[in-house]
């Protein structure tokens, strides 16, 4: 059997400090929490809100099952956004508390950590699992090829809508971590699938926000997934439900040891330490790795 190729856990710069997680959770419900955003979003729309460093974000599903596309981009430059791919590579096809969402390059560090998950899903029967990071965003282009039918209110389209009052366009929108989403891989061929949610009103995640951001959701057209948004099945009504959307700033003391987080250390001199040209001879092996200096 190979053996994972990332190991989050003990020491690694990838594991979120235990004390940390364990005391932003103990603080739900307790006057330790200041409330700065209580929203509730409509089904099938978007919202896009700023969340400062060392804020907590708290997903609620409120009427019944409902995934949520989630993005997520740096408050001071959304050039810096969630790294959809990498962070599965970290931790694996479905995230839940304890883990973290990072971003791309060249900035590298974690957005935001999940300290929360009510559903702690785990893997089922069919091998499927719940926060999903295996698919993306559903969008009307794709609708359109696949049905030949347009349609407005498509997570692409939602997340677009909500981020333009932010100055962004559809080009910032990226691959989403889709909360409260089940999926997996077909056993023969590795095709995707997608199951019914199985969240139930109460149901909750909260990510501690770990730089300054913005974030954004959809509230999926699809629902809660259980009639199919293609193919066969798929002129049913979806069971589309509202999300309560809660923003908290956390007394001083719940926070002790935390830190924001910082981007990469890696200097992006990408080569450069042997001038602009190829080294002579045949390029230096990963044992030539020399420390750098880290950005301040
Ligand atoms: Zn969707």
């Amino acid at each position: 059997m190979p053996s994972a190729s990332y190991v989050a856990s003990g020491d690694s710069p990838l594991v979120a400090p235990p004390a940390v997680v364990a005391a932003v959770a103990a603080s739900a419900g307790t006057d330790a929490r200041t409330v700065l955003v209580d929203h509730i979003v409509p089904v099938r729309s978007g919202f896009a809100f700023p969340v400062a460093a060392g804020n907590v974000v708290r997903f609620t599903t409120v009427d019944g099952p409902q995934v949520v596309d989630l993005n997520v981009w740096g408050r001071d430059d959304p050039r810096e956004r969630f790294w959809a791919a990498r962070t599965r590579q970290f931790y694996g096809t479905h995230l839940t508390t304890g883990h973290r969402l990072w971003s791309n390059l060249p900035f590298l560090r974690p957005l935001a950590t999940f300290v929360a998950d009510s559903l702690a899903y785990g893997r089922d029967a069919d091998d499927a699992g719940c926060h999903d990071l295996l698919g993306t965003r559903c969008d009307p282009y794709v609708n359109q090829l696949l049905s030949g039918m347009p349609y407005d209110f498509h997570c692409h389209s939602n997340l677009t809508r909500a981020v333009a009052g932010f100055g962004l366009t559809e080009f910032d929108v990226h691959d989403v971590i889709n909360l409260f989403q089940i999926t997996g891989l077909m056993p023969d061929d590795k095709r995707y699938f997608m199951k019914t949610c199985p969240a139930v009103p109460g149901d909750h995640v909260e990510l501690l926000a770990e730089t300054d951001l913005l974030m954004a959701i959809s509230l999926c057209p699809g629902g809660d997934l259980a009639v199919p948004l293609w193919g066969d099945g798929s002129d049913g009504v979806p069971n589309c439900n509202p999300l309560h959307v809660e923003v908290f700033e956390l007394d001083e003391h719940v926070l002790t040891g935390w830190a924001p987080s910082t981007r990469a250390a890696y200097a992006g001199v990408h080569g450069t330490r042997h001038g602009l040209v190829e080294p002579d001879g045949v390029p230096p092996t990963l044992a030539d790795r020399q420390p750098l200096a880290a950005n301040p």
